[in-house]
């Protein structure tokens, strides 16, 4: 009898330590994990922290960059205008005065450094047309229509050399359609490396020769197109033939352009309508004079 009694007791024991134990791990577990958690949290939080910080820094950088480009040079407000030169193609070619040389080209461009020029982006040029914020006197606008490939062969290396930015106004069907017109790789190169790309419609409509459903169509679809080729806001867009109406600057207003590109001779100035904007032409066979005349004269020959 005393013996049973003895082993009950021992199992009782053995059953209370190894209750204990159990006990133990599973609390001191607890605890680790508790831990671990605190950590991440803290390592989150401190991530967190530094990713604020790097951006701060980087927005602080572009503001900087901002108040520096146009530091210190003569500025203008918005009645006196300023020259948005459109451009075709750069190409060597004899006879058609849509194709500029490469090398008239960036004597051009090198005409523009060397006179202090800077090239403003759609947004500073919105900014001064809308808006009247001042740009520097020397200030212009350059930008090529229908998106051909020698864009990309010849006169984004040039720009680049020269530091120039400039908008590539791209008929989105022609993408990845017609060798002669820049490819969807092309594009988002340009588009990471400065250049800014808008609209050229989707098949170069005669906006005005189409109906009005037609026409929301193309506008609306070569912009998404190219949004998500780009994944850059596109707001602005060339009128193909520079052909529009009223209705036509309406709906280009409604889904959602800020800037319009004409072919009416001019300088872009307050008194515009930002989405119908003159420009200035240069064509193949302009001389070095008369170049120098569009870009310092508003109401040049
Ligand atoms: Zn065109």
């Amino acid at each position: 009898m005393k013996r049973k009694t003895n082993i009950i007791l021992f199992l009782v024991l053995i059953l209370i330590v190894s209750m204990a134990t159990t006990l133990f791990i599973l609390k001191s577990r607890d605890k680790k994990n508790q831990q671990d958690k605190s950590e991440i949290t803290y390592n989150e939080v401190n991530d967190k922290l530094r990713e604020d910080e790097s951006k701060d820094k980087e927005k602080k950088v572009k503001e900087e960059k901002n108040k520096d480009r146009f530091e210190g040079m003569e500025l203008k407000n918005n009645s006196v205008g300023i020259p948005i030169l459109y451009y075709h193609s750069v190409e060597e070619s004899k006879d058609n005065e849509l194709r500029i040389s490469p090398e008239k080209f960036r004597k051009q461009l090198k005409y523009l450094k060397d006179n202090n020029y800077i090239t403003l982006t759609l947004e500073e040029a919105y900014a001064y047309i809308k808006d009247n914020k001042s740009v520097p006197k020397n200030s212009v606008v350059i930008t090529f229509d229908d998106g051909y490939k020698d864009n990309y062969d010849n006169a984004f290396p040039i720009l680049k050399e020269f530091d120039y930015t400039a908008t590539v106004f791209v008929i989105s069907g022609l993408i990845d359609k017609d060798p002669n017109y820049l490819n969807s790789d092309e594009i988002k190169e340009m588009a990471k490396g400065g250049i800014e790309i808008g609209s050229h419609t989707v098949n170069h409509e005669k906006l005005v020769d189409i109906s009005k459903e037609e026409q929301k169509q193309t506008l609306t679809k070569s912009k998404e197109d190219l949004e998500k080729l780009t994944g850059k806001p596109v707001t602005s867009i060339a009128y193909p033939f520079g052909v529009f109406d009223d209705n036509i600057i309406k709906l280009t207003e409604e889904v959602g352009y800020k800037l319009g590109f004409t072919i009416n001779k001019g300088w872009g100035k307050g008194s515009e309508n930002p989405l119908k904007l003159s420009r200035v032409y240069v064509s193949a066979f302009i001389t070095d004079e008369n170049f120098k005349e569009r870009i310092s004269k508003s109401n040049y020959n």
